[in-house]
């Protein structure tokens, strides 16, 4: 019987982003694929930390093999941040997440105005850790650096990918495409390094 792994999120493009990046014979489940399942507090003080107290917490809540992620922006002149604050950065609690991306942006711009080029520097952080009911299994980061542009440009992906300026390809995150952008990403590298991991575990478990 294939062993089923759980995705702890209920965010369907993370799911198929990940099993159509692994692509391991394994049948994945979703947060959403349980009926009553408690929420695990996200109160890390890093992006590592929140991942496998997420991994671990429902993994113990299901039984089941979880790989957990925690995301976010660093933003160098910003000491670090708005990083595992990322995702509510402008502390709006509204649960419309293109709002919430527009006011985030506005304010990381607010907060760098007048900061010259060579000191926006700034990388995509994403963590992912993959556990079992007593232990954490595997814990990989994957990065992406570039620099915070001075307006949003593009339209393509989510949260600060408009201002998040790629030198060597003279371009923001927000124009490229899904595959450009997983061919580079923070989360595309996370993955690509659990991969081979995740394999070998799964030929000996
Ligand atoms: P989460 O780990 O998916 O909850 O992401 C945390 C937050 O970090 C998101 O809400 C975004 O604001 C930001 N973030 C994470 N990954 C990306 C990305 O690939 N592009 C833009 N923003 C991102």
């Amino acid at each position: 019987m294939k062993r089923k792994i759980l995705v702890a999120t209920t965010n369907p493009g993370k799911i198929a982003e990940l099993s159509a990046m692994l692509k391991t014979d394994v049948k994945w489940l979703s947060l959403a694929d349980f009926d009553r399942i408690a929420k695990v507090k996200e109160d890390g003080l890093t992006f590592v930390e929140n991942a496998c107290k997420k991994a671990i917490g429902y993994a113990r809540a299901s039984g089941l093999w979880t790989i957990a992620d925690d995301s976010g922006l660093v933003i160098d002149t910003l000491e670090g941040g708005p990083g595992i604050e990322s995702a509510r950065f402008c502390g709006e609690k509204s649960e419309d997440r293109k709002l919430i991306d527009h006011k985030n942006i506005a304010k990381v711009l607010k907060l760098l105005e007048g900061v010259p080029t060579e000191k926006r520097t700034a990388r995509f952080v994403c963590c992912l850790c993959l556990a079992s009911t007593d232990e954490i299994l595997i814990e990989t980061e994957g990065t992406l650096e570039g620099l915070i542009a001075d307006k949003p440009i593009g339209q393509n992906g989510f949260g600060y990918d408009p201002i998040f300026f790629l030198p060597h390809l003279n371009k923001t995150v927000a124009q490229l495409t899904a595959d450009e952008k997983n061919a580079i990403s923070h989360r595309g590298n996370a993955i690509r390094k659990l991969k081979p991991i995740l394999n070998k575990l799964l030929e000996t478990a």
